[in-house]
């Protein structure tokens, strides 16, 4: 499905040239969301030589709908936001490459960032700033139907879906906000839940109820999919009596939350909590010297408040630490 709300991005999406690859870096931040454009900020500003790489510019707040709560936007989309934060980034003069890294390892005093493209960056320090990948509902059909009616990003595909029946899956923050936004196109908003209770904030649960085009679906999960070309259907079970049904939908939105990249971090040699985040102090110190953490990736973080203003804050605080560990190992005459 094609994006209505475009997100420039500085650096060309593979192929970067050799300037790029070929110097040092005070700092390689790995991630362009918040957590890692507020950490490039600060290190620049600490006169640090920096540069991002990342999957997607903005991680998650480019999918997540209308944000109410971020200091100084009373009201803002989140694509939106995440061009201010990119324009702020660039002001900066700090590269975005946009590729996916699958190791870092140590290399003397330095870092080696490889990534999925082939290339290699080398840095004094490294920031991660990853966040966490959506989940997938992993039903029959979920696949098929991705960009032919199922969709991970309300922002980017609500307006697809004008006068439309559509659901959304999920009952946290995310759920609801996609559920509100979808509001303002589809003719009808289903949201499914597999409890009977929602995990979402108050505020969200409120506008929820009071909202005459949402309808709750309580108690079920989503089994199948189904369509021809596109999504028609969705087959539903309740979870207290497994009763089986259909609903016609147009379109449908996953927002069951998110889980951190293990894999990466366990390859990185990185230590981790029982559920796969990465050990941060205070200091946003990793277990390893030289390689500082920020954002929903880290453990200090709560599971249930997962705010951008925390993930700048903390992002902020890397690049403070990043700073003084390259000038206390490296000293001010480094280059
Ligand atoms: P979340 O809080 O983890 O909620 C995920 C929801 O999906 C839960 O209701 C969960 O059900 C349900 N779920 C999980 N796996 C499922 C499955 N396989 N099938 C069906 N349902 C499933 O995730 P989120 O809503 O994406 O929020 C993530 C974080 O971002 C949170 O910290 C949230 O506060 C934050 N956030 C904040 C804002 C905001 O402040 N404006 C907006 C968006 C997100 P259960 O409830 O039964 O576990």
């Amino acid at each position: 499905m094609s994006s209505a709300f475009k997100i420039s991005v500085t650096k060309m999406d593979f192929g970067v040239g050799e300037e790029l690859t070929r110097k040092v870096y005070d700092v390689v931040i790995i991630g362009g969301g918040p957590a890692g454009m507020s950490a490039a900020i600060y290190a620049a500003r600490y006169g640090l030589d920096t540069i991002i790489i990342t999957e997607e510019v903005g991680g998650q707040v480019a999918k997540a709908g209308w944000v109410e709560n971020y200091l100084g936007y009373t009201r803002i989309m989140g694509p939106d936001l995440v061009s201010k934060f990119e324009e702020h980034v660039k002001y900066y003069n700090v590269p975005i490459v946009i590729d996916s890294v699958e190791n870092v390892e140590l290399n003397g005093d330095l870092f080696r960032v490889y990534t999925v493209n082939g290339d290699e960056y080398t840095g004094r320090a490294v920031i991660i700033a990853v966040g966490e990948k959506k989940r997938k509902l992993n039903v029959p059909g979920e696949d098929k139907f991705n960009g032919r009616g199922v969709s991970y990003c309300a922002p980017c595909d609500a307006p697809l879906f004008k006068d439309k029946v559509v659901a959304v899956v999920g009952g946290g923050d995310s759920a609801a906000s996609a559920a509100l936004l979808l509001t303002e196109y589809a003719r009808k908003v289903y949201l499914i839940h597999r409890r009977n209770q929602l995990r979402a904030q108050k505020y969200y649960q409120d506008l929820l109820l009071r909202n005459p085009k949402i309808e709750i679906i309580w108690n079920t999960v989503v089994k199948e999919l189904q369509g021809d070309k596109v999504l028609r259907k969705a087959i539903l079970q309740r979870v207290d009596t497994n009763e089986t049904f259909e609903l016609q939908i147009d379109g449908l939105f996953v927002e069951i939350g998110a889980e951190p990249p293990v894999e990466l971090f366990r390859r990185i040699g990185l230590e981790l909590s029982q559920d796969g985040y990465i050990k941060v102090n205070h200091l946003m110190e990793t277990s390893v010297p030289g390689i500082f953490a920020a954002g929903d990736c880290v453990d200090l973080t709560p599971r249930d408040f997962r705010q951008i203003i925390v993930a700048a804050g903390q992002g902020a605080l890397a690049a403070y630490s990043a700073y003084n560990y390259i000038i206390r190992k490296f000293g001010f005459n480094r280059k």
